[in-house]
């Protein structure tokens, strides 16, 4: 019998044309090219507890607020998140105003969800935040119930998700009530549209107040993010470090490796397609200065004489105490992230290494 036989996905339509026996294969958009996450993804990495909570995260954690807002490359931004979630990083970090333009880093993170993530869903922790400005007038910025749970039904359809795991207020607002704000994150939470509270850039009194009234509340707020590295020690002057492991609450440390300062990325110079020259909103070439060079030289040789990168010792630097939960990294290519999850290796400073990296980095007196 002379058929066509068309393979379509799994069947096959024969179709008597002429004495030639011809398979044509269909390439259908969606379905080809599904990704499949690794078997072998939870053997290297480390989870810790996040504070005293039942809540587990990886050691290394990937944000996204750079590179996969609509100037980013969507290819890459899909081979970033099967990186990382093929070696374990469990949690990808967002907020309203990622991008730019702002929003867009989580229509772009539904997308890969929709397309390839939403079989894991339930191996995934995903978060996001309001509290900067997201939209023109009086409710589009700070910590007003009326902002917070608007912006977070915004985000949930950007994202194509009935529920985020972690809902965040992304900074302190000193002018609306806390009551008012730590109630919209009840509410996130009652309404099930947030599985776990967390709170933004608070300093340790202002964490202290906004525990006491969520647990009040019955809200599980479980973890704090700031920023913390190396070069910046604001929680460990600002109390929130202690105020957090005091309470038993999680941190989260963002830009942990100073935005790329912490890294080999400026050793020779500004490579053209480093942050501070394809963005340029928030490091800045003049932050590159020659002081801050020597620091990072120095930091670089510790590092090697220690058997890592430098990105690797800074990660590690952070999770040496117990206390952090969690590097919040950001990546411009997979090969960044393989890098930095090889920091949960050696997390183990001497009392020698620990003080050099203080005087390294000019931060001698918070020893
Ligand atoms: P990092 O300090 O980890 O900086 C990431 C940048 O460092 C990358 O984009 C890359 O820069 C460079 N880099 C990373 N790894 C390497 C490596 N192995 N070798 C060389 N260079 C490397 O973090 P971010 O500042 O990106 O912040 C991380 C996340 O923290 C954000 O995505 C967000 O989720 C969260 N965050 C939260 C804030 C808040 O207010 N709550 C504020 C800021 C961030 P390059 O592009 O030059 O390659």
């Amino acid at each position: 019998m002379s058929f066509f036989r068309i393979n379509r996905r799994k069947c096959d339509i024969p179709v008597q044309i002429s004495d030639l026996i011809i398979t044509v294969s269909f390439k259908e958009r969606k379905g080809t090219g599904m990704y499949k996450a690794k078997e072998d993804r939870y053997e290297k990495m480390r989870y810790f507890r996040t504070g005293k909570s039942g809540l587990m995260l990886p050691a290394v954690s990937l944000g996204l607020w750079h590179n996969f807002g609509d100037t980013g490359v969507y290819s890459n931004m899909e081979q970033m998140c099967f990186t990382a979630f093929d070696n374990g990083i469990t949690h990808f970090d967002l907020a309203n105003n990622y991008g730019p333009k702002e929003g867009s880093a989580e229509s772009n993170f539904g997308q890969i969800l929709k397309e390839h993530l939403m079989p894991y869903r339930d191996e995934l922790i995903i978060s996001t935040k309001a509290g900067y400005g997201m939209w023109p007038g009086p409710y589009g910025d700070w910590g007003s119930r009326k902002y917070l749970l608007a912006s977070l039904d915004q985000s949930l359809k950007r994202l194509g998700l009935d529920y985020v795991d972690i809902f965040y207020h992304h900074r302190m607002d000193p002018d609306t009530p806390l009551e008012e704000t730590m109630g919209a994150l009840a509410q996130a939470v009652t309404s099930g549209k947030a599985l776990y509270a967390g709170l933004s850039n608070y300093d340790g009194p202002t964490l202290e107040k906004a525990e006491a009234i969520l647990k009040d509340l019955h809200v599980p707020f479980v973890i704090n993010q700031n920023s913390y590295n190396i070069f910046n020690r604001t929680v460990e002057k600002n109390g929130l470090k202690d105020t957090s492991a005091k309470l038993g609450k999680g941190i989260i440390s963002f830009s942990p490796l100073a935005q790329g300062l912490l890294t080999n990325r400026y050793l020779d110079g500004i490579p053209e397609d480093s942050r501070i020259r394809t963005d340029g909103r928030f490091l800045r070439e003049e932050q590159v200065t020659e002081e801050k060079l020597a620091q990072i030289r120095g930091l670089n040789e510790l590092a090697a004489e220690r058997g890592q990168t430098l990105a690797e010792m800074a990660l590690a630097w952070i999770l040496r105490d117990g206390i952090v939960t969690s590097v919040l990294i950001g990546a411009s290519r997979p090969s960044q992230i393989l890098d930095n999850i090889k920091a949960v290796e050696n997390t183990q400073f001497t009392a020698e290494e620990l003080i050099r990296i203080d005087e390294l980095s000019g931060n001698a007196e918070a020893v």
